[in-house]
């Protein structure tokens, strides 16, 4: 399995934000992302091929129960159910972050799905090429009503506008999704953005009844790799 990363930090985002946990980043992913944060496993993959039993063995290399599968897109690599039932075998508990778009049998405890609005297309970037497969794959309701309906689940979203609401929103009624089950997050790759849009999505989330969620991770250690 091609991977990018494995590292030591604390979760983040989301319903375990806070929680240490060993991170497992795999490379290469079926959507391009417009702004990805993670260029280097979708755009410009990069990484390295390791086995099973060696992911495995360099998770338990850290003291934490958690563990992130994240990407990328975890669900396209061919030995996620192998790599996710030997973490479950070591007595981990897994949380695995996707976009939804895939639908595979895995062992998880915290399906961490974060669909794709329109703002994702790329339609400039490499002059669109991406951008009709992107459009095509990002949104696979189908999927989302699997996974929802198969594994525990959050739905998370990184709002920058009152547009990202509304088509969220749409979303969310279409696939039924269970509203507390919903976090939300500031877009922003600095903390002083996401501190001033954190404010303005916190009264909507006390409003609608969302989750709010800080992005922990870029307020303690900014938008790096590796934290
Ligand atoms: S799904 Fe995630 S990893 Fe893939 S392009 Fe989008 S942001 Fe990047």
């Amino acid at each position: 399995m091609k991977i990018s990363e494995i590292f030591y930090s604390i979760q983040g985002e989301g319903m375990l934000a806070g929680v240490p946990s060993v991170f497992v980043r795999t490379s290469g992913c079926n959507l391009r992302c417009s702004w990805c944060d993670t260029p280097y496993t979708s755009w410009e993959p990069e990484g390295v091929a390791m086995r099973v039993a060696e992911i495995v063995a360099e998770a338990g290399r850290h003291p934490a129960r958690h563990v992130v599968v994240t990407g990328g897109e975890p669900m396209i690599q061919p030995e996620i159910g192998e790599l996710t039932g030997r973490l479950r075998d070591a007595g981990r508990h897994i949380t695995i972050e996707t976009a939804g778009t895939v639908l595979v049998s895995v062992a998880c405890d915290l399906m961490s799905i974060s669909p794709k609005l329109a703002n994702s297309t790329p339609r400039e970037r490499e002059g669109g090429r991406w951008a009709p497969v992107h459009e095509r794959l990002r949104y696979q309701p189908d999927v989302l009503a699997q996974l929802m309906a198969s594994y525990p689940y959050q739905l998370k979203f990184v709002i920058a506008a009152s547009e990202d609401l509304a088509e969220m929103e749409n979303l969310l009624d279409e696939i039924r999704a269970d509203r507390s089950r919903v976090v939300l997050m500031p877009e922003g790759i600095d903390p002083g953005a996401l501190a001033e849009r954190g404010r303005w999505l916190a009264e909507i989330c006390k409003e609608r009844s969302y989750r709010f969620s800080p992005r922990l991770h870029v307020m303690l250690w900014g938008n790096r790799r590796g934290v």
